[in-house]
């Protein structure tokens, strides 16, 4: 389809941000020539006045750059074969990092006050504003060393992202993937070939992709093994040159997240596994084989219900399942569908995919690609829980305290496909429809629960061993993994010998101690629409009050505290863990 065969309420209005190239050609040259102005302030920041100043004016060329890349961005999504889409968006990626050079000096210097000074600013009521942002350079001011100690550690910034492009080498460029047999043809397996053949429903494709990947990986572990180590020796040794306990600990602290969050997460999700092993048997049940295969577990096994719903019908639907949320929730999601902040139908080279962008000043906006799937109503309501949480947080923060970090990033989301779950469950008789529902949520548990604390347990391990002196080889790390494997997935499953290597093959662990904010981000928003579904109108003020509209201005830790959801202590997580059982439950009375 083309964007001008369209209806006009179907597409987003990027005309709210400028009503023409022109009118973005004008702004972009005033905020070119705007840039260097920033300079004036270096030096002169331990001045109140002058601070406050310069705080000013960077926020409010923020919010321009803001405006200026988002529409570049919307305008080349919408059609990656334009032009001027194409050129607007590295135009404005170029005048983002001459900003970024700039205003470099700002977090630098303000971390070179003296603490009275700083702690001054911190109480000043003149400067509330700031005052989390202050708290959050004092607290960093910990972990900084001497300018000679800083200015060795700022000299080997190549040698540590070293490892991430050694294995982006191995992973994407040396990796000798076999040819297999697809339809007859002899087809050179890839990543994403591999995703995709893991989800046939033929079993002998699944295999040889399965057979095939480890294979090739295999072939080059020693080389992967060693340079693993040498990722984790140096997480360690930074942690270590700043003065952390351990590496986990740093990693956390950069979220401002407690270290015991991580542990709790890793041990209360390991010590009730006993759901999961059990919706490992079902799955078995289900697919009616004699022996499930770690290659059997991602194909679905209960087809993703086409709801035949138009995109109106799809979005009543959406607004029914978040009326728990209340009228003036409710409300802005029909100001979001009325003023055109969404981008529904796939058109000619748009942008695959689904995302909410919230733009400072204006209003968030999503893109769509909407077919009528199940899948995309609930990737409605996922995507307009991102952008009323741009919405409430810039509505009532300033704008440097808007932004909300990516600890909680996916919580509201998930807060809303959890309400729609449980609205369209609530009424649905067919037994159909009825599987696919109770099966998409236990999706959502295993892959972005348990999966990825499961990683979250081996970076643990393999951080620890390290640290205590202990070698990280090809036999004990997959000797690791592969226990992490018996324990996570239970015994319905062979645990075939080639997923001793899967540790291998993900990319993440290079960026190491990121992957259990998926894990947690799940739990949060498991007990949050709990709260809201038991306890009404109190939850949902709460929630709106203190997570919505809380954006940046605190510690993500201390936010969800606000909302009831203490990730230090067991209970969100065995909440969480309940829900899951009780789903599963349902489910397996359907088969
Ligand atoms: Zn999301």
């Amino acid at each position: 389809m083309k964007r001008s065969e369209v209806q006009q309420k179907d597409l987003w209005r990027t005309e709210d941000i400028f009503t023409s190239a022109v009118e973005w050609e004008k702004e972009f040259s005033e905020v070119n020539k705007a840039l260097p102005s920033i300079l004036s302030y270096k030096g002169k920041l331990g001045d109140k006045y002058e601070f406050m100043a310069c705080m000013e004016l960077n926020s409010g060329i923020m919010q321009r750059l803001e405006r200026l890349y988002c529409y570049a961005h919307l305008k080349h999504d919408e059609n990656g074969s334009d032009e001027t889409g194409l050129g607007f968006y590295s135009r404005a990626e170029n005048l983002y990092m001459h900003y970024c050079t700039y205003s470099s000096f700002i977090t630098p210097e303000l971390g070179e006050l003296d603490e009275v000074t700083l702690s001054a600013y911190q109480s000043d009521p003149d400067l509330k504003t700031y005052s989390y942002m202050l708290s959050e350079i004092r607290r960093s001011k910990r972990h900084i060393l001497s300018a000679a100690e800083e200015r060795l550690l700022a000299l080997g910034q190549t040698v540590y992202s070293g490892f991430t492009n050694v294995f982006g080498m191995i992973n994407n460029v040396d990796m000798p993937f076999p040819k297999i047999d697809i339809n007859g043809k002899k087809t050179r397996l890839t990543h994403g070939l591999y995703s995709q053949c893991l989800c046939s429903p033929d079993v002998n494709l699944r295999k040889k992709a399965f057979e095939g990947m480890y294979k090739a990986i295999g072939s080059l572990i020693n080389t992967v093994a060693a340079n693993y180590a040498a990722s984790v020796a140096k997480d360690n040794f930074l942690a270590t040159a700043r003065g952390y306990k351990s590496a986990v600990e740093k990693s956390t602290d950069s979220d401002n997240v407690p270290g015991e969050v991580y542990t709790k997460l890793v041990k209360t999700v390991g010590e009730n596994l006993e759901p999961v092993h059990r919706y490992v048997a079902l799955r078995k049940k289900i697919m009616g084989v004699e022996k499930l295969h770690m290659y059997d577990l991602y194909v679905s096994v209960i087809k993703d219900a086409d709801l035949k719903l138009s995109f109106d019908e799809a979005f009543e639907l959406v607004l029914k399942g978040l009326a728990p949320m209340g009228d003036e929730y409710v409300g802005l999601l029909k100001t979001a569908r009325a003023n055109r902040w969404m981008d529904v139908y796939e058109t000619e080279n748009k942008r695959s995919g689904a995302y909410s962008m919230g733009v400072t000043g204006v209003h968030p906006f999503v893109l769509l690609n909407y077919s009528s799937t199940a899948h995309d109503v609930f990737t409605i309501a996922h995507e307009l829980g991102h952008s009323l949480h741009s919405y409430y947080s810039s509505k009532n923060q300033d704008y440097v305290n808007a932004d909300y970090s990516i600890f909680v990033a996916e919580v509201a989301s998930t807060v809303n496909e959890v309400l729609l779950l449980n609205y369209m469950l609530k009424n649905e008789t067919n037994p159909d429809m009825r599987k696919f529902l109770l099966s998409y949520y236990l999706d959502m548990f295993r892959t972005t629960l348990f999966r990825q604390t499961m990683f979250a347990e081996f970076e643990l391990t393999a951080h620890t061993m390290a640290q205590s002196g202990k070698p990280l080889t090809v036999e004990s790390l997959s000797r690791e993994y592969y226990k992490l494997n018996k324990k996570y997935y239970g015994t319905s499953v062979v645990h075939d010998k080639q997923i001793k290597l899967e540790w291998a093959r993900i990319p993440h662990f290079y960026s190491a101690f990121y992957v259990y904010k998926y894990a947690t981000g799940i739990t949060s928003a498991v007990n949050i629409a709990h709260a809201i579904l038991s306890e009404g109108e109190s939850a949902v003020r709460r929630y709106k009050e203190k997570f919505l509209s809380a954006g940046g201005s605190k510690s993500p830790y201390d936010i969800l505290c606000d909302v009831g959801v203490d990730l230090k202590t067991d209970e969100p997580y065995r909440i969480a863990m309940d829900e899951f059982a009780k789903t599963l439950d349902e489910l397996e009375k359907l088969f």
